[in-house]
């Protein structure tokens, strides 16, 4: 049978669509040989409807941050089995390559770190977005792209799950990798539930793919996970599966058993879980968050320091205009260290490690 796809995709190679036309792409549709639903609702916006689909309904995020490419390649190899039919889905798929301009420019980000701009946090009104014609919308509103996406990407997910009826399950991972290696070299970050119990199911789902570290959120975030927990109710992950590198400059060995997992996730392959013991895992919860407060902030520590790095009390983390922030928990360790972020932004989190007994279903 001659291949479905639209001339533009003959290659079915969406992350290049993606890149070609990276603010925008009008929406368009068509279904596959096999049936499968494709519809393509933005650039880097694509969403499957197999024929016969399940109980899940699956956000795969990738891309938020441009050069973290790991997770773009994998996502992209996924769409292209699909559309080449050597993939069948058994649930329902959006995927989303969230920052294609970023990734362009080989960046994190053109102007705004998307992930600091979910949950409304963008301040994009939804009637004015209706209204704007969508091509250059950005010029428009007088907005960066990355909050104009923020607030699309929001739409997109909100479209995905309502048009379905409720009590089905929704997930919503969105994948990265993070700028320095790590002690534990994939780790995710699970968002604030709202006192809500950590899911047993998902930390076993992950850690059968070696994601044992888990950071416990306890408050509401601007983050995508945070959005997609709060706002959907799915069971939504920031996941940081390795260190980022260039496009093309991935080991994808190390990769791989995330690669398998979502594979299966989406077309029903059986997947071995084991049931969650709390020892299988390193949890931890924030302490406290360092934000940059002036031009002087500096980080006192080598600048290769991996996530999750302990050390003594007493040490002296960062320095301020005025401020000293010294170690004072034990087993308080760093993520996220980055003394370029704008003023007022988070430079540093610190960590320390929490049982979750008596909280998980
Ligand atoms: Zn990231």
């Amino acid at each position: 049978m001659s291949s479905a796809l639209p001339e533009q995709l003959a290659d079915a190679d969406f992350l290049a669509f993606t890149l070609k036309h990276p603010e925008f792409y009008p929406a368009s549709s068509f279904v596959l040989n096999n049936g499968t639903q494709c519809e393509i609702w933005d650039t880097g916006v694509i969403c499957f409807t197999p024929v016969r689909y399940g109980n899940n309904d699956i956000v795969l995020s990738s891309g938020v941050h441009g050069n973290e490419t790991a997770p773009i390649e994998i996502c992209a190899a996924l769409t292209k089995d699909i559309l080449q039919e050597k993939l069948q889905l058994t649930e329902r798929v959006l995927f989303l390559f969230g920052n294609p301009a970023a990734m362009n420019a080989g960046v994190r980000e053109i102007t705004d770190n998307m992930n600091r701009f979910f949950s409304g946090a963008h301040q994009i009104d939804a009637a004015v977005l209706a209204t704007a014609a969508f091509e250059n919308q950005a010029q428009q509103l007088g907005l960066s792209f990355e909050k104009l996406r923020c607030a699309r990407l929001e739409q997109y997910v909100s479209r995905f799950y309502q048009v379905m009826p409720t009590g089905r399950q929704r997930a919503l991972y969105d994948l990265h990798t993070a700028i320095r290696g790590s002690k534990f070299e994939k780790f995710a970050v699970y968002p604030y539930l709202h006192d809500k119990p950590w899911s047993e199911q998902q930390f076993s789902l992950w850690g059968s793919c070696g994601v044992n570290t888990f950071l416990l959120m306890q408050t509401p975030a601007t983050t995508f996970s945070y959005y997609g927990a709060q706002s959907h109710n799915a069971h939504a992950f920031t996941l940081e599966l390795g260190k980022a590198r260039p496009f093309g400059e991935n080991d994808h060995s190390r990769f791989a058993e995330v690669a398998v997992l979502l594979r299966q996730l989406i077309s029903g392959e059986v997947i071995n879980t084991k049931a969650f013991v709390e020892t299988d895992f390193q949890l931890f919860e924030v302490y406290r968050s360092i934000n940059k407060q002036t031009e002087a902030f500096e980080l006192c520590f080598a600048a290769n320091i991996e996530n999750f790095t302990q050390f003594p009390i007493g040490t002296v983390l960062a320095r301020d205009q005025g401020i000293e922030y010294k170690v004072d928990q034990p087993g308080e360790a760093l993520i996220f260290p980055n003394a370029k972020v704008a003023i007022g932004q988070r430079a540093m989190l610190m960590v320390k490690p929490v049982s979750v007994a008596g909280r998980t279903a």
